[in-house]
């Protein structure tokens, strides 16, 4: 249930009502709105006495039941749009949800210094504000480059250094979310991990924002009940991630699902990406996705970049170059201004 505060509720009421919520047997988290406070009580549904008791607490305007199986997820837990921001305060820190318009973008994989460098340098000159780039590679076949590791992460903090940049990386195992954590500004949870539920717990308490991709077959209800393993772990800084998913369709790797965007938007207050690159699979339908994608409500973008696309140890035929990547934006800003939105 979400427990609604009066406006202007004293702190007190608000302690109270937190103490009684934890002696029911619920857990308590808290979301501070522009006008009011609502206390989500997570827990076993609440009989209708309950919430009638809870109702006449001091300070208590009204009680209501959360009818879907995500919670805290949910547009009934959270009225306003949730703002995540990625980076440390000063340092080139970057916001999403708060009507910019957000894009991230590097190399599939971090394979050398010089080939991070090099994008990293792409990516800033046509004003990206978050960088991207794998040191942990989940593959689908296990003869396949698979990152290069601590080194990448070591790579991706000297890319930082010199470019101001956050760093967005992918943690693909609970026992790496510690050393991953430590190094990057936001976590990314790849497609093949969405229901990984064990990495989703440990990466919910890790304190660092996250990347949150959609499966490959996993339907909108799914992805936010699994979102609501990272919230309810009372990491809040959830961003949802649209990457395309399988369907009858082989002209392109997945396909889009551009409506994920506003229905994520109606269904849940957290910020939606979309990654046009893995969804594309080839260079050539990237702008068109990213383009739709912008114009369907995304707060963001994550997409592939790599100053040689044809030397990439992975995802080659995906990534765009410095001269394509260079026009997207430049489209991107035409569109994100017609929205009324900055880039
Ligand atoms: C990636 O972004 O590098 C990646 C592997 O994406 P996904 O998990 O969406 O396939
Ligand atoms: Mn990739």
């Amino acid at each position: 249930m979400v427990i609604v505060m009066t406006k202007n509720a004293p702190k007190e009421s608000l302690e109270r009502v937190l103490s009684e919520v934890r002696a029911r047997g619920f857990t308590p988290h808290v979301s501070e709105g522009e006008s009011r406070t609502l206390i989500g009580a997570i827990g076993p549904a609440p009989t209708e006495e309950v919430r009638e008791q809870f109702a006449a607490l001091p300070g208590v305007d009204t009680v209501m039941r959360i009818s879907k199986p995500y919670k805290l997820a949910s547009r009934e837990f959270r009225h306003d749009d949730s703002t995540v921001t990625i980076g440390a305060p000063g340092r080139g820190a970057v916001r999403t949800g708060n009507g910019t318009f957000v894009v991230a973008a590097g190399p599939c994989g971090v394979e050398t210094r010089e080939q991070l460098n090099e994008a990293a340098a792409i990516v800033k000159r046509h004003g990206a504000t978050v960088l991207r780039g794998g040191a942990y590679k989940p593959r689908t076949s296990p003869y396949s480059f698979q990152g290069l590791g601590q080194e990448g992460l070591r790579i991706l903090e000297d890319a930082r250094a010199a470019t101001g940049l956050p760093i967005v990386t992918e943690v693909t195992a609970p026992e790496l979310v510690e050393t991953v954590a430590s190094s990057a500004d936001m976590l990314q949870i790849g497609a093949r991990n969405t229901q990984n539920f064990a990495l989703l717990a440990e990466v919910g308490k890790a304190g660092k924002p996250v990347l949150f991709k959609r499966g490959m077959s996993t339907s909108i209800s799914e992805f936010l009940q699994a979102a609501e393993y990272v919230l309810s772990q009372g990491n809040p800084n959830v961003v949802l991630c649209e990457r395309g998913i399988r369907t009858f369709e082989t002209s392109t790797r997945f396909t889009l699902d551009v409506s994920a965007v506003p229905v994520l938007k109606e269904l849940s207050h957290l910020p939606v990406w979309v990654d046009p690159s893995h969804a594309a699979g080839r260079r050539g339908l990237v702008p068109s996705l990213a383009l739709a994608s912008a114009a369907a409500g995304a707060d963001g973008l994550i997409v592939e970049v790599h100053a040689r696309p044809e030397e990439a140890k992975s995802d080659a035929a995906q990534q765009l170059d410095d001269a394509e990547f260079g026009q997207l934006m430049a489209r991107l800003r035409g569109v994100v201004a017609a929205l009324g939105k900055s880039l």
